[in-house]
């Protein structure tokens, strides 16, 4: 097949070449110039002319972006919806830009609608993921040609116009109803009210923010600052973030979902933060923020005590089956027989990977009980140190412990701890302890850990697809998840809901903190410091 022949079956794949007239079709291909580039190669530079129409025939490209403000978001607001995309990911591509989406799949055009008119500029990078093979139609030759068929330009100007309206009418009317939120705010009095929506809110946290929230407002009425907190038991995810139009600020849980795109539509919908009532942020997406000028706030201890102690707890449970012989007495089976016997703590050797908050205090009750206690950490922790604590290389600290906690965050370096080549170092009938995060083991690792006798019981408050059922009642209801429902049936482990935080104490402080991360940043924001106390670094 010629160039030309190929250029033509290409165009006449994409969206908005199909119906055109045969003459426009070959008078275009005629201009097509084919390009093979390698990965990283720039199609079109942030805030340049774009010149070209683009037609993607093989590989991948992605949009990037190395930074918003006001004028990047009055421009992503006209184009959003210009470059269908098939894919979009969370992650950026380099340490300063921001992936907005990516493109892949043959025949789809990008750089179409700011060709229709000389001198528009590019909101984003367009490069190329991988190889890539694309044709380029000059700009002034697509104008050229398609000038000569008024009536379809009018046509495909009206479906391009149809796409922007479908795609951006709902936001449009959110971003103004946000702007004509915060107009309200303002106007009525001198008051500065922080209207912040609360996701994923169960009973305990509406009981826990609303008084609170009354409280505070009284205690400054004075001063005119308030905070209007209202709740949804959605989770926030790409779906539900337009929930969050006319709000300032987002309270945020350990399920929520904060990726790139949803952060950009939260960006364009005025919300300025991202308040966390957890410690962990391994579901936000920090570079977008960064990029989109979100401040990311969270709690980083709210009662370290608690999580801690329901380690322990666990691993007593675990370890004296006391799960199993609560069943069993409750049944009038009073025997001994058919394994409930555990081991002692005293003089066991007791791995802790992660000496942060939590974790330095799990050592502390760990000493109590007399044992040896074997740590990991990249950063050392003197106090732990001190106390008897003994820092070991990873391997170390997986082949010789009896008791092995995980106490660190999920972080790219710590995803899958314990997978199917660490089990391996794992000392045979070892006790595994996860209160910190799901993604810290493999599940499918654990499962066949337990099966062949490696880990003799495992303890869990969190599980790695915990997202759809953990905080929900699935009692009447079918648990399709396999690793989950085999986790649920096997009695050598004990699961809890990611429960190890929540003591009254601890749910005092996330409610106060976070009220204090919302009003820090209320103050900061006045005095042009753009961070509270507990605002997330950037390098995170
Ligand atoms: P922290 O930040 O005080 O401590 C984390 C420790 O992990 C730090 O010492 C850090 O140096 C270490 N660490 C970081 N990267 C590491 C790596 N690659 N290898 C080894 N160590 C590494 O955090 P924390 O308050 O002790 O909380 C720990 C985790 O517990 C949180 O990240 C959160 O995910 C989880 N958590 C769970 C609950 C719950 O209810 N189940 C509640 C609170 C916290």
């Amino acid at each position: 097949m010629s160039s030309q022949e190929d250029a033509e079956k290409l165009l006449k794949e994409t969206a908005y070449f199909k119906e055109a007239p045969e003459a426009l079709v070959q008078e275009l291909a005629r201009q097509m110039q084919c390009l093979n580039v390698e990965d990283g190669h720039n199609f079109f530079e942030e805030g340049e002319e774009i010149h070209s129409v683009l037609i993607l025939e093989e590989g991948m490209l992605v949009r990037t972006k190395m930074s918003v403000d006001e004028s990047d978001v009055a421009e992503l607001r006209s184009s959003l919806r210009e470059m269908p995309s098939e894919h979009s990911e969370s992650a950026s591509s380099d340490d300063s830009s921001v992936l907005i989406d990516m493109i892949s799949g043959r025949a789809q055009v990008t750089g179409l609608l700011h060709n229709f008119k000389a001198g528009a500029v590019a909101y984003a990078t367009v490069s190329a993921k991988g190889s890539v093979k694309a044709w380029l139609i000059e700009g002034e030759k697509f104008r050229e040609a398609i000038t000569k068929e008024p009536a379809y330009a009018l046509e495909m100007m009206s479906a391009l116009s149809r796409e922007l309206r479908v795609g951006t009418k709902s936001l449009q009317a959110l971003v103004r109803h946000s702007k004509a939120g915060h107009r309200e705010g303002n106007a009525t009095t001198e008051q500065k009210v922080c209207k912040v929506l609360c996701y994923d809110a169960t009973s305990w946290t509406i009981e826990g923010f609303e008084p609170a929230i009354k409280e505070f407002n009284e205690q400054h009425k004075e001063e005119g600052i308030s905070i209007e907190m209202e709740f949804t038991t959605e989770r926030l995810s790409e779906h539900s973030a337009i929930f969050a139009a006319g709000y300032s600020a987002v309270c945020l849980f350990v399920n929520d979902t904060a990726n790139s795109n949803v952060i950009q539509t939260l960006s364009l919908l005025g919300v300025r933060m991202i308040a966390m009532r957890c410690a962990g942020f391994d579901r936000v997406d920090t570079k977008a923020a960064r990029a989109f000028g979100l401040t990311v706030a969270r709690v980083p201890a709210y009662s370290p005590y608690a999580v801690a102690e329901m380690g322990i707890a666990l691993l007593m449970s675990v370890n004296r089956k006391i799960h199993r012989a609560n069943n069993r007495v409750r049944m009038a089976n009073f025997t001994l027989d058919g394994g409930l016997m555990g081991i002692d703590i005293h003089g066991k050797t007791v791995g802790v990977m992660g000496t942060g908050n939590i974790g330095a205090i799990l050592c502390n009750i760990l000493f109590g009980f007399g044992a040896n206690v074997l740590c990991y950490d990249v950063h050392e922790n003197p106090d732990v140190l001190d106390k008897g604590g003994k820092y070991v290389s990873k391997e170390e600290i997986l082949s010789q412990s009896d008791i092995l906690f995980l106490m660190m965050p999920l972080l790219p370096p710590t995803k899958h701890t314990i997978n199917f080549d660490t089990l391996k170092l794992l000392k045979k009938g070892m006790i595994l302890i996860n209160t910190s995060r799901g993604g810290l083991i493999d599940t499918k690792a654990l499962l066949k850990g337990l099966q062949d006798g490696t880990i003799a019981g495992a303890g869990l408050d969190v599980y790695e697809n915990e997202q759809e059922y953990f905080f929900q009642d699935w009692s009447a209801k079918t648990v399709t998840d396999s690793d989950l429902v085999a986790l649920l049936g096997n009695n050598k482990v004990v699961l809890t809901a990611h429960q190890a935080f929540f003591t009254q104490e601890a749910v005092d402080k996330i409610v106060s903190d976070t009220i204090q991360n919302l009003t820090d940043y209320y103050h900061s924001n006045k005095s042009g410091i753009r961070h509270p106390n507990n605002c997330i670094p950037v390098h995170h």
